[in-house]
C-alpha cells in the first residue's frame, strides 16, 4: 500500500505542512528533464549525486532523461559538529570514475547557505572536468552565503528547515514523497 500525501500529513504529527507536493515536484522534474537533455544532446554527461539527501532526486532526474548519461556519487559530510554549515566537506565516499574531460552535472537536493556547494565546485574542477553544472531540487535563496551558480533550480524556498523527498530530520523522513516542513 502506497500512501498519498495527505495521508503522510495526517499520520504523522511532526509534519507541520507541505511545501511542495509531489504532483508539483514530478511536473516540476519532467521540465528539469527536458532542458537538461537538450543542453546535453550531443554528448554523455555524468550525473553526481550527493548522498544521501540527493538520491531520490537523481533517480527521478535520470529516468526523465533522454540523453545517454552516466551516473555517481559523492558522499560527503558538510557539517563538522554543529548545525552550523561550515563549507568544510569531507569526504567520505569519492566517485567511482574519472571525470577529467567528461561533462559533469552535480545533482544537489538543496542549496542553503552555498558553502557546501562551492567547497565541492572547487574539488571537482581540480579534477578539470570538461564542464561542470548545478542541477538542484531546492534553493534556500535568502539563506545564501557565498555566490555559487546554479544552471538548473527546481524551487525556491523560503529559509525554513524542509524534509522528505531525500532531505532527513535526524536520517528519518528521507521516504516522503513531497517536501514538507516540520512542526516547530
Ligand atoms: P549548505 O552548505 O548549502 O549550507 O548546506 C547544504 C546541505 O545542508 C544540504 O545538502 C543538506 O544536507 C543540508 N540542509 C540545508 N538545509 C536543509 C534543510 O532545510 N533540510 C535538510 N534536511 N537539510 C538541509
Amino acid at each position: 500500500m502506497t500512501f498519498d500525501d495527505q495521508e503522510h500529513l495526517e499520520r504523522d504529527p511532526l509534519i507541520d505542512q507541505i511545501l511542495i507536493s509531489s504532483a508539483e515536484i514530478q511536473r516540476r522534474v519532467a521540465e528539469l528533464g527536458r532542458e537538461i537533455s537538450v543542453e546535453y544532446r550531443e554528448t554523455v554527461p555524468i550525473l553526481v549525486s550527493i548522498l544521501k539527501g540527493g538520491v531520490v532526486f537523481h533517480a527521478d532526474l535520470m529516468r526523465r532523461l533522454s540523453v545517454l548519461h552516466e551516473i555517481d556519487f559523492l558522499s560527503v559530510s558538510s557539517y563538522e559538529g554543529g548545525t552550523q554549515s561550515t563549507g568544510v566537506v569531507k569526504i567520505l565516499k569519492d566517485l567511482g570514475n574519472s571525470i577529467t574531460g567528461r561533462d559533469v552535472l552535480l545533482v544537489e537536493d538543496i542549496v542553503d547557505t552555498g558553502l557546501t556547494l562551492q567547497y565541492l565546485r572547487e574539488i571537482l574542477n581540480a579534477r578539470h572536468p570538461n564542464s561542470l553544472k548545478v542541477c538542484t531540487l531546492l534553493n534556500k535563496v535568502d539563506a545564501r552565503q557565498v555566490d555559487v551558480p546554479l544552471e538548473y533550480v527546481g524551487f525556491d524556498i523560503p529559509n525554513e528547515f524542509v524534509i522528505g523527498y531525500g532531505l532527513d530530520y535526524d536520517e528519518k523522513y528521507r521516504h516522503l514523497p513531497f517536501i514538507g516542513v516540520m512542526k516547530g
